[in-house]
């Protein structure tokens, strides 16, 4: 039995992290306000991170891609393909915007594409790459 110096808790070892007096509800509360606080700064360590390991990283989505291909994506590629015209009259106006500000649909939408992920299945640590790819491409290009 262990006791967290934040709550009070008395509980199993389990329910505690491992080395520290914190319960990890405390710990997953701290982390959440953490991030909270720190959107920013994450973003900037997540783009120096993406920059430093860009090759390894884009490796792991190749990866990744080839693992989550299945039946239903070639299906839904399919069904895509033959209602293109239809999804892209309805959906242009909402896609030029939602292209404009790196929405996650967006952002989906350009992983479906390129790698016959299942929409729903995509990680949202793989959206945030590509969030971060598009980002710096985009800014690549202002520049020039
Ligand atoms: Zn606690």
């Amino acid at each position: 039995m262990k006791t967290c110096i934040k709550c009070g808790f008395v509980g199993d070892v389990s329910l505690f992290a491992k080395k520290l007096n914190q319960c990890k509800q405390c710990i997953s509360k701290h982390k959440k306000e953490y991030r909270e606080k720190n959107k920013e700064k994450i973003r900037e360590q997540q783009g120096k991170h993406y920059k430093k390991n860009k090759e390894k990283i884009i490796l792991q989505i190749s990866v990744w891609s080839l693992k989550n291909k299945d039946k239903k994506s070639v299906y839904n590629k399919k069904y895509r393909k033959r209602n293109v015209d239809k999804i892209n009259t309805y959906h242009g106006k909402l896609w030029s915007e939602y292209r404009d500000n790196l929405d996650v649909r967006y952002i989906k939408k350009l992983l479906c594409n390129s790698a016959e992920l299942k929409y729903l299945d995509i990680p949202p640590e793989l959206i945030e790459m590509k969030r971060i790819e598009i980002a710096m491409l985009r800014e690549l290009k202002n520049k020039q």
